[in-house]
């Protein structure tokens, strides 16, 4: 599904964050990308999101090069992938229902599908009672579970979720952890950026690590090398 070929990414400054690169990630794998803050995860996420181009080498998405689609048909790949971010990026003037409602709308969703798809998606994150407070009415978990509710609600292909525990507390980063792979169980691949060890050794899953801008360890059982 995701293949990056031989990738090396320099900013203006000289900065090299990748440096040669190859990775494979095949439909319905859940892979968590560790690493030092530094080491490259984020500008593997950007890469693979479309919002910057390789200096060198490919990354494609369903063998597709992801640096050859043309701008009018960018939205159509980052529908397909979910993101989910550390600050949760909600809108602060929507309810919980109108946060997740909003990204139907955006997709182009008709009514009676939002209307039946939204208190399903906050159901499955277990928000029901929740659903018409606005974020400064929720706790950090809740936030994240809107956000999680928002990023799957469109049933991407992919789910990316960018150090998602890092503002949470062990109770509410293991509730996260468990909605994760209760959508990688349903058939979505996720990748998630993580510092938190113990997250990675519980789940028990494809451990990818990476250290100045290249990838040290793959490790197909949880293990976290650093
Ligand atoms: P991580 O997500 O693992 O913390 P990043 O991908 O954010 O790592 O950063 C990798 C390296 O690239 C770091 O040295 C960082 O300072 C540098 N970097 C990231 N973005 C930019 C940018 N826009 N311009 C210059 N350097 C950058």
């Amino acid at each position: 599904m995701i293949y990056f070929d031989n990738v090396s990414k320099s900013y203006q400054d000289g900065t090299v964050a990748l440096n040669g690169v190859t990775l494979s990630i095949k439909q319905g794998e859940f892979v968590s990308i560790v690493g030092h803050s530094g080491a490259g995860k984020t500008t593997l996420v950007k890469l693979l999101l479309g919002e910057d181009n390789p200096t060198t080498g490919s990354v494609s998405f369903d063998s597709v090069n992801i640096k050859k689609i043309k701008a009018k048909d960018m939205p159509e790949l980052r529908r397909r992938i979910g993101v989910i971010f550390q600050d949760f990026r909600l809108l602060p003037n929507k309810t919980a229902y109108e946060n997740v409602a909003f990204a139907m709308e955006v997709a182009g969703k008709a009514d009676e599908e939002i209307a039946s798809d939204v208190p399903h998606v906050l159901e499955l994150v277990d928000l029901t009672k929740k659903m018409w407070n606005f974020p400064r009415q929720l706790s950090g978990g809740e936030l994240q579970r809107v956000a999680i509710a928002r990023a799957i609600v469109n049933q991407p292909d992919l789910i990316i979720a960018d150090e998602p525990t890092g503002n949470l507390d062990p109770i509410n980063t293991y509730e996260i952890v468990q909605i994760l792979k209760k959508i990688n169980d349903m058939g979505t691949t996720v990748i998630l950026t993580t510092h938190n060890k113990g997250v990675v050794e519980a789940l028990g899953k494809r451990v990818i690590t990476m250290d100045h801008g290249r990838i040290i360890r793959d490790d197909s059982t949880g293990k976290y090398a650093l």
